[in-house]
């Protein structure tokens, strides 16, 4: 009798930049890290953290928060009253991947805009035309434009410091506030080679995550003016988002911060995951930051089929997502490229 044994291969998971595991350095700073208790008196790591960011976006402060999604929150709660209307990119994360609580918790009406001025953003002209004027009272009132960079479910797609000011302008001239979900703006600043604070120059309110390509387990940053970060801090509280000894997050904060020029090599790794993609006849545009988009047939079953061959990704928007990230290398991608000619 013949046995076969079947050996699963070992497993390349793209699906997304948020599964990277702090290495022994970030656990040995968060181990050493000095800690208060944040919530009664601001932790001193934290602090040093939220000092750190602010510098960097431009910004008189910043508050530190457990997930990219409640700093979105937290901003438009402080931006939108009931009866608001806010806009965004469509496909944009607060519209349609945090739960709608743009509109349940923040009050919002979300009105999203085509991108018309190119993968992930829309024209100045369109932000002007759907602000509008003022209305009757019966009106909704649109007070706040939304914007992304990178913008996620257009496949990481960047703009640069000067479409930025024209939307700031255009939202400015409406009468709206800015808010930008950066969540992955450092990968923006990386392949444009643009300091970080010319992506965020006129905002009212930025959310940046340390807990993607950067590697920290967990934590993101939003940051403002001081009057509007005293009131986030408070509604993060509100939210149940107060931490205790939050030194040893922020300590993988920090560590995070000093790997941001380590993003270029997930963006060469996507450049080459995607040629060799197209060159086996997939099709695929190509990457601006660290995001490969594949157009399919059929998704669910691409994924069922990269599974089989330890290729982990997702759906989505209509397509199979590949994200390159800090625990993936040149090596793997070689790899995955390698385990695809059996597909
Ligand atoms: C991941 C992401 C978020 C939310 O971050 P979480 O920490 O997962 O809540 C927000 N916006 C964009 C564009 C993202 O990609």
């Amino acid at each position: 009798m013949e046995l076969s044994v079947f050996v699963a291969p070992r497993p390349i998971d793209l699906r997304s930049d948020t599964i990277t595991r702090p290495d022994s350095v970030m656990r040995q700073a968060m181990a050493d890290a000095e800690v208060g208790d944040d919530v009664l008196d601001h932790d001193p790591t934290m602090a040093v953290l939220e000092e750190r960011v602010a510098d960097l976006l431009g910004f008189e402060a910043a508050l530190w928060v457990p997930s990219g999604s409640m700093g979105n929150i937290i901003a438009l709660m402080l931006h939108l009253q009931r009866g608001d209307r806010f806009l965004a990119p469509e496909h944009a994360h607060v519209l349609g991947s945090e739960l709608g609580t743009a509109a349940w918790l923040a009050g919002g009406m979300p009105e999203a805009l085509p991108h018309d001025g190119g993968p992930g953003r829309p024209l100045a002209s369109t932000v002007r035309a759907a602000a509008g004027g003022g209305g009757p009272y019966f009106a909704l009132r649109t007070t706040l434009l939304s914007l992304e960079n990178t913008h996620n479910f257009a496949g990481g797609a960047v703009f640069g410091p000067d479409e930025w000011a024209e939307l700031v302008a255009a939202g400015r001239d409406s009468g709206l506030r800015i808010h930008l979900d950066g969540a992955r703006l450092w990968n923006t600043a990386v392949a444009l080679d643009v300091p970080i604070a010319s992506l965020t120059a006129g905002a009212d309110t930025v959310q940046v995550c340390l807990s993607k390509g950067l590697g920290a387990p967990v934590g993101s940053m939003l940051a403002s003016d001081a009057a509007r970060i005293h009131e986030a801090r408070r509604v993060r509280k509100m939210l149940g988002g107060g931490v205790r000894q939050g030194g040893v997050l922020a300590a993988a904060g920090l560590v995070a911060l000093d790997r941001i020029g380590d993003l270029v090599e997930d963006h060469a790794n996507a450049s080459t995951l995607a040629r060799g993609l197209r060159e086996r006849g997939w099709e695929v545009a190509e990457p601006q930051t660290n995001i490969v988009l594949a157009a399919v047939a059929d998704p669910v079953r691409t994924v069922t089929e990269l599974a089989d061959l330890g290729i982990a990704a997702v759906t989505v928007a209509g397509k199979v997502r590949f994200v390159t990230h800090r625990d993936v290398s040149a090596a793997d991608i070689d790899e995955v490229l390698e385990r695809l000619r059996r597909m």
